[in-house]
């Protein structure tokens, strides 16, 4: 299936087991996201969220129960086509030894400089690019980035990669309130048309969200929207 994603989710009893473990992960999972829709996880750590997270993007696949995207089951979506579809902002930022412009250019294979550098000021990282500018070398043998700088390159990269669907995984962890908040509108605005499910621990966002969903031992323990909870 090579199709461009309208952004439908269908989560259908899923079950998952890491392999050599003898318990359930996630226990009979089902969630639905109509296009457009935007859900918040909650739930105590190790509950099971990145790991739903995870089967979402096909890294693992459940052992019951099936995923489907605009009603076509994960499995049978190209591997490209459902990068095109998927934006993730995962709990760790993933960086590889290279330039800044290498790191984005993942996330915007067909991104200019000044495409780069303007998602850099968005993210309050324009400091990054005094000296040598995006060729700055990041990692072993170049700059050493701190744990904030991680993230925002990551959500840079999201503002970067114009997918129907944004999956976020804690994005503001370890970032100041203030900034959080800055970065929280920032992606709000950019995902104001897309489906989103948003894990978090925090209370910033929550009241931008059409439904709220509680976590707890592998399931889904209760849905609601952010008034009534
Ligand atoms: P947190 O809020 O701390 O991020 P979480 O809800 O995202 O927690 P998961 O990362 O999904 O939790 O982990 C759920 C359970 O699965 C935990 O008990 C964890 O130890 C286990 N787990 C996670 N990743 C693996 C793995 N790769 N192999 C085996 N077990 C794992
Ligand atoms: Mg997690």
């Amino acid at each position: 299936h090579a199709q461009a994603a309208k952004g439908e989710i269908a989560i259908e009893n899923i079950s998952y087991t890491y392999y050599g473990s003898d318990n359930a992960v996630l226990r009979d999972v089902s969630l639905s996201l109509k296009a457009g829709e935007k859900v918040a996880l909650l739930g105590r750590t190790g509950c099971g969220k990145s790991t739903l997270l995870q089967l979402l993007t096909r890294n693992w696949d459940p052992q019951q129960g099936q995923i489907l995207l605009d009603g076509v089951p994960l499995p049978q979506w190209q591997e490209a086509a459902l990068r095109d579809a998927i934006t993730v902002v995962s709990q760790r930022v993933d960086m590889f030894n290279g330039s800044l412009r290498e790191n984005l250019l993942l996330a915007k294979p067909d991104g200019n400089d000044e495409t780069f550098r303007h998602a850099l000021e968005q993210v309050g990282l324009a400091s990054l690019l005094d000296g040598q500018g995006l060729d700055t070398w990041l990692g072993e043998g170049g700059r050493q980035l701190s744990g904030g700088e991680r993230r925002r390159i990551g959500i840079a990269r999201a503002l970067l990669h114009d997918a129907p669907i944004l999956l976020m995984d804690e994005p503001t962890e370890g970032l100041d309130r203030r900034t959080e908040q800055q970065i929280m509108s920032l992606l709000l605005e950019h995902a104001k048309d897309k489906t989103v499910l948003f894990i978090t621990h925090r209370l910033v966002g929550l009241d931008k969200m059409d439904q709220i969903c509680l976590m707890d031992e592998g399931q889904i323990i209760e849905h609601g929207q952010h008034t009534a909870l």
